[in-house]
């Protein structure tokens, strides 16, 4: 124990620091090395542990005066007494009894309930916990994300075993209440130091921390209570949902323990392209080819739409790049009511491969056509004119 830093050091606070200054210090500290704000980082743990350690001996009157007469030897489980069955010199048994800590500090109520479930919640290891979400993929067609559709998703999640209905008892035994703790999941060890009786808490080694005991397991979970398994679950897809939206199935992700709630299944949603159409937001846009004869003397043509083809009145002299809307031929609107509209936009194709017949007519009508009938480079060749001269 001969690199222990002393207690007083670790809290920051001085030798003669008041039971209150030694509180504020731990809670300042705590916040600040707390491993859920720092998953994964050993020196943050590190440090929580040392804080804890140090806290357990100062808050309490004893401890504080055996170790500000005999330093760490005055506190330690392992000096004198013998070791604790297996706590290794870790008098607090680990994370398990930093809750205690808080129990006897703040009546306990978790001061931390906003960092993810430490505090109470964590105290007891039979208390309900919900099961974790669980992402799976849905791919659906472009029409199916307009209308909407019914889907069956297969996919693997953690259920409760049926066969033993998540005890984890072979059928016809049962879990037993562990000896070693009488089914409170802590044991406290209690030492006898040559500065007198120290206890501590810690989790039962035997069942660990659950305060149960399996003498068969069941065969088909191996005693976990849970197995892993393929599942299907047949959900609606709503009308107008988008790429990469994410659909929420409430109660269908991985079992809760000990009576918990089963976690959500999310469905990440990819929609096909359409070979047609183009969505953009509830609205959906499609290029329709016309020939120059078509855009010229206007007429019946026919568009696709999401309901199927349609017949639409070209008028006389469209253009290309002329863009029509039909209302409400869009997408439905997601959640909400009505449905976007369709855009299509007028794309001239030029013909090629013309014979000689063809072209012969092509150079008569065009020999036949006027300023009147070409407005745009009537202008064009004005203001070309104007700015160049002949
Ligand atoms: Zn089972
Ligand atoms: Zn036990």
């Amino acid at each position: 124990m001969a690199n222990k830093r002393d207690y007083y050091e670790v809290m920051g606070v001085p030798k003669n620091a008041s039971e209150d200054e030694i509180k504020k210090a731990y809670r300042k500290l705590a916040k600040k090395y707390h491993p859920d704000l720092h998953p994964g980082d050993k020196n943050a743990e590190e440090k929580f542990k040392e804080l804890n350690e140090a806290y357990e001996v100062l808050s309490n009157k004893d401890k504080r005066a055996r170790y500000d007469q005999f330093g760490h030897a005055g506190v330690d489980p392992n000096f004198g007494g013998g070791a604790a069955g297996g706590a290794g010199g870790d008098p607090f048994g680990g994370m398990g009894g930093f809750d205690d800590i808080f129990d006897s500090f703040f009546g306990g109520a978790s001061p931390f309930g906003g960092f993810g479930g430490f505090g109470g919640r964590r105290s007891s290891p039979n208390a309900p916990k919900r099961g974790t979400d669980v992402e799976a993929n849905l791919v659906i067609e472009f029409e199916e994300a307009a209308k909407g559709c019914r889907k069956t998703i297969t996919y693997d999640k953690v259920e409760e075993c049926s066969d033993c209905h998540g005890s984890g008892a072979k059928a016809g035994t049962k879990a037993t209440t562990c000896p070693a703790c009488g089914g409170t999941g802590q044991v406290r060890v209690t030492q006898n130091t040559f500065m007198g009786v120290v206890q501590t808490t810690r989790t039962c080694d035997r069942c660990h921390g659950t305060g149960k005991v399996i003498s068969t397991p069941c065969p088909t979970c191996h005693g976990k209570g849970y197995v892993r398994t393929r599942k299907s679950v047949e959900i609606n897809v709503p009308a107008g949902i988008d790429n990469q939206q994410v659909l929420n199935v409430p109660g269908q992700g991985n079992a809760g323990t000990n009576g918990g709630p089963a976690g959500d299944l999310h469905l990440i949603v990819s929609v096909r392209p359409h070979s047609l159409f183009e969505r953009k937001g509830s609205d959906i846009w499609c290029d329709m080819p016309v020939t120059f004869a078509e855009a010229a003397l206007g007429g019946e043509v026919v568009v696709p739409t999401l309901d199927g083809k349609v017949s639409y009145q070209l008028r006389e002299g469209t253009q290309p790049g002329d863009i029509f809307k039909l209302k409400g031929k869009g997408m439905a609107k997601l959640n909400g009511r009505g449905y976007g509209d369709q855009y299509v936009r007028m794309v001239l194709e030029v013909p090629k491969n013309l014979t000689m017949k063809q072209k012969e007519l092509l150079k008569k009508f065009e020999d036949s056509t006027s300023d009147k009938n070409y407005q745009k480079s009537k202008g064009f060749f004005e203001k070309l004119r104007q700015k160049f001269g002949d």
